[in-house]
């Protein structure tokens, strides 16, 4: 499925968001990733199976400090949205 060299990693693996971007809509804030996961522009992601990830990174760190330390274990996210 992914024609590139080397293969982009899978939605579930943990440098997921390191897939080629395939499609960008900045002005919408979002991006598509080869592997399938939408990446919102605060972090989100949005994964193939219908799964969510919280944002999980720091978009407004002038203004506040940081909640989460980079690395820092997270709550997961809860779907509104039923696993198809
Ligand atoms: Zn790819």
């Amino acid at each position: 499925m992914c024609p590139h060299t080397p293969t982009c990693p899978d939605a579930s693996a943990p440098d997921r968001e390191a897939a080629r971007t395939v499609v960008s809509h900045p002005e919408q804030g979002w991006s598509l990733l080869c592997n399938g996961i939408v990446v919102f522009e605060d972090t989100g992601e949005l994964l193939p199976g219908g799964g969510t990830i919280a944002p999980h990174r720091p978009t407004d760190i002038r203004d506040r400090p940081a909640a989460h330390p980079a690395g820092g274990p997270l709550a997961p996210a809860v779907s509104p949205v039923p696993a198809a």
